[in-house]
């Protein structure tokens, strides 16, 4: 057995690595040459009570419960700060993990990921829990106050596609409100999550933050449906998210779900073809096509059609696809062989009914890296909307492209679909854009561009494309309930207008 392979990925449980009470485990496949690089313990229901109990236990330490929102502030800028001493491990493992590229941790993940935990110490140092409403009139007197209080032990259930940035972005507003954590990522992608949660370790009170390796069939039911646990964010497949939330309604638990997408970009006559070229392959192929928020539907005018395919299958001969450590790739492998599987699956059915092939629909063998698996920039046009590639996410980089005459049959043709979380619009008229931005059913417009994250922008789906937001104030309030605390003031029980319903004759 090689070095690496000697490489295990067991729970982190009460502040501490924890293999499980089973020996099962499985191996961790790196998807840019097919190897088993590492095995991953498969936790199950008794690894999940484990680290629930340890963050019931931490969440009720009077040390977590009553600090300060300055002091927790400061220590989610200590997380910060460690993740940025420890970057280079980290993208190292994201990339083996999920086949991201070194180029994409480099440029989006680390930064994205500081930014945001910056965005969450500063706001929850400045945020007031507790909100005083008008004091009533007399002749009964009394006040209110609306607190904003943790939920308690959170679930947070995330993907393989961006595995430290959606972890991130659910654990960083989940400690910020207060919550403890218990994690699971994606059984393809345990590395950098696991990782990253050893790391925070040294800076977060015990139990505060904890992971449970293993598959979404016991580790995450066993989560969804514990007693225990107050919320849930998933982040993955609008089907196992609707399972999710029928599951955590026996309990009424709260849910959060961030699911797939089928994002439009509507490009108008008057569109920058250049900058569109460009900005179309940016919000499709971006990480292989594996973003949520993907544009992979692009509507044309069909007066513009040809000009633009000639443009984009030009850009898309630029694109080097291969190893993900090598800083000039420009997208990595699939990253798994099941999905992988899938892609080929929806290019093989385009290919059956004829469709028209602008560029790509093979698989490529990168030298070196015969056993990954990578799939060619590909560009399918002459597509109806009501086909699979249209309405189906492919989470691949394969774009469908669909051609209209007026742009009220562009706006039809966006809003007809299931999902509705980004969507977009190329065109040198801001103003107009606008206008059809208003009209369209997503949780994000992008106009001339795709991708606009930002740390203080909410984010999330319309239809069946989610429930509730992340990031921003939303996302903070999202790990949040509210309580409403009255006080009478009036010591006279014949003031007391609503007592009389019961009481006719009240005594001073
Ligand atoms: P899933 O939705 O199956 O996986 C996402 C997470 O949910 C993983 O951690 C998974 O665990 C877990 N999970 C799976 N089943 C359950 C369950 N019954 N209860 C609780 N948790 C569960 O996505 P896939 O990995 O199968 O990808 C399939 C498709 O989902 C993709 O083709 C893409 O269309 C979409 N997707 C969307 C993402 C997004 O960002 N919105 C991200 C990833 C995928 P495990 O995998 O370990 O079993």
């Amino acid at each position: 057995m090689s070095l690496q392979q000697e490489l295990h990925y067991g729970h982190f449980i009460d502040g501490q690595d924890y293999l499980g009470h089973t020996p099962e485990s499985i191996d961790v496949i790196n998807p840019a040459n097919g190897e088993v690089y590492a095995t991953m313990s498969m936790g199950d229901k008794g690894d999940v009570d484990a680290a629930v109990a340890a963050a019931k236990r931490a969440f009720n330490q009077p040390s977590w419960r009553e600090m300060s929102n300055n002091d927790r502030g400061d220590l989610l800028f200590k997380c910060g700060q460690v993740i940025g001493a420890h970057a280079e491990e980290l993208m190292f493992i994201e990339s083996r993990d999920s086949g991201g590229t070194i180029r994409r941790a480099a440029g989006m993940d680390i930064p994205i990921v500081i930014d945001l935990i910056g965005y969450y110490a500063d706001l929850i140092k400045t945020t007031n829990n507790i909100v005083d409403l008008p004091t009533k009139p007399l002749p009964e007197a009394g006040h209110a106050q609306v607190w904003q209080e943790p939920i308690g032990v959170c679930a947070l259930i995330t993907p393989w596609n961006f595995p430290i940035f959606i972890a991130v972005a659910k654990i960083i507003p989940a400690l910020a409100a207060g919550n403890t954590v218990v994690i699971k990522p994606s059984e393809y992608t345990p590395a950098s999550t696991t990782h990253l949660v050893q790391l925070l370790s040294d800076v977060l009170p015990k139990g505060v933050l904890n992971v449970v390796n293993g598959d979404g069939a016991s580790v995450g039911e066993a989560l969804t449906t514990h007693p225990d646990v107050g919320k849930v964010s998933f982040t993955g497949s609008t089907c196992v998210g609707k399972h999710i939330q029928k599951m955590a309604t026996e309990s009424c638990k709260l849910v959060g779900l961030e699911l797939g997408g089928k994002g439009p970009a509507i490009v108008m006559k008057d569109a920058d073809l250049d900058l569109a070229a460009y900005g179309i392959t940016f919000g499709g192929l971006f990480n292989s096509g594996q973003a949520c928020e993907s544009g992979t539907r692009i509507l044309v005018h069909e007066a513009i059609h040809d000009q633009l395919m000639e443009k984009l299958a030009a850009v898309c001969d630029t694109l080097v696809v291969g190893n993900p450590l090598d800083p000039a790739t420009s997208y990595g492998p699939i990253a798994n062989k099941n999905q992988y599987d899938r892609i080929m699956g929806y290019i093989d059915g385009a290919k059956q009914q004829g469709l028209t092939f602008v560029c790509g629909g093979e698989p490529i063998k990168p030298k070196g890296f015969e056993g990954g698996y990578y799939v060619q920039p590909t560009i399918i046009t002459d597509v109806k909307n009501d086909m699979d590639i249209a309405q189906q996410e492919i989470f691949g980089p394969v774009l469908s492209v669909i051609k209209f005459s007026d742009e009220q049959q562009a706006i039809e043709i966006a809003n007809e679909t299931s999902y509705g979380l980004s969507a977009g619009v190329w065109s040198d008229d801001l103003v107009h854009a606008q206008k059809i931005a208003k009209q369209l059913q997503a949780g994000s417009i992008w106009i001339n561009d795709w991708h606009m994250l930002r740390s203080d922008a909410p984010f999330g789906g319309y239809k069946n494309s989610g429930i509730g937001r992340e990031f921003g104030i939303a996302g903070l309030q999202a790990f949040m309930q509210t309580k409403t605390i009255g006080v009478s003031l009036e010591r006279d029980p014949r003031n007391k207008m609503m007592w009389s319903l019961l009481h006719t004759s009240p005594q001073q």
